[in-house]
């Protein structure tokens, strides 16, 4: 796809449209998880990624929590995660996440973390040590794991698997062209190969990407028709916002109408759940999707 560079070969920044407003993070709900997350020295993925729609969700008493610390070993251009060589596992940290599910009053908590490169098993141990701290708790609280790839290690994957996550989700955040220039140190089949595996052993699997990063319009259906094919059952798709000017440019601002026109071609090849629109993110209305599939899951 064409991109007209400025006299510099830079992209031109785009001004963000009418479309992209992200609601003030005000109100009790919202200074609620704050405190909460501030006391237990938490971190989250709502705050780390910059997300946009954490006034609403913590509003909502809901949040996404960052387990392995905060320093990822791996630079995807689009993350504002901070980089570079991360601490040693702190062993108390599933415990206070547990906690702070449980003060929470959650009955769906997201659990994601950083990508741990340096560890044996990629963090997979601490995903299982933090699901079972959770249900020590809390047991009825629902888990959505939403993992790296593990290096693709079937062995790790299936740690997290035999903890037994409601949801096992893992995003591809692009399409295959992009990852040497967006995400270097992943790659589209190990992607899809982790979620093949969780689907096959009949995990809940949920996946997602960002559009405006370059994308053409064949490479999303070529890129959902293989998601789909790795059996994946919910979709979440939203548009790139660039954490700051250091990060990947945003290459375009989609219409929300081009929104509504790929979710409806990603249910006609059958996803079960597809949350797709300006500000949606992986987290994005989580337990609904959930809730929808185990409606519509085959008897
Ligand atoms: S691996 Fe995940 S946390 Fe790390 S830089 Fe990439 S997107 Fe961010």
């Amino acid at each position: 796809m064409e991109s007209s560079l400025d006299s510099a070969g830079n992209l031109p920044t785009l001004h963000k449209p009418p479309w992209i407003k992200a609601p003030l993070s005000t109100g009790t709900g919202y200074a609620r998880v704050r405190s909460l997350v501030d006391r237990n020295r938490l971190h989250t993925v709502c705050q780390s990624a910059k997300c946009p729609n954490i006034a609403s969700c913590w509003s909502n008493g809901t949040g996404t929590f960052l387990i392995l610390g905060s320093v990822c070993t791996r630079s995807c251009r689009f993350c504002a995660v901070e980089k570079g060589h991360p601490n040693k596992p702190d062993p108390d940290e599933s415990s206070r996440v547990a906690h702070a599910v449980n003060s929470l009053g959650l009955n769906y908590a997201v659990i994601t973390s950083v990508t741990r490169d340096d560890l044996p098993d990629g963090g997979a141990s601490v995903f299982a040590e933090t699901i079972r701290a959770i249900r020590t708790v809390r047991p009825d609280c629902r888990i959505e794991l939403l993992i790296p790839d593990l290096a693709g290690s079937m062995q790790a994957l299936d740690i997290v698997l035999n903890a037994g996550p409601d949801v096992l989700n893992h995003n591809v955040e692009t399409v295959p062209h992009l990852y040497p220039l967006i995400r270097p140190s992943a790659d589209w089949n190990r992607s899809l190969a982790i979620l093949r595996h969780a689907a096959r052993k009949g995990f809940l699997t949920k996946s997602g990407f960002m559009m405006g990063l370059g994308e053409s319009r064949r490479e999303l259906t070529a890129a959902l028709t293989q998601i789909a094919a790795a059996g994946v059952h919910i979709l979440t798709i939203g548009q790139y916002l660039a954490p700051t000017r250091e990060h990947h440019p945003v290459e375009r601002y989609v219409p929300p109408e081009e929104f509504e026109d790929l979710r409806a071609e990603a249910q006609s090849l059958g996803f079960r759940f597809v949350i797709a629109g300006p500000l949606v993110r992986s987290s994005f209305k989580a337990e609904e999707a959930w809730r929808e599939c185990l409606t519509e899951s085959p008897a």
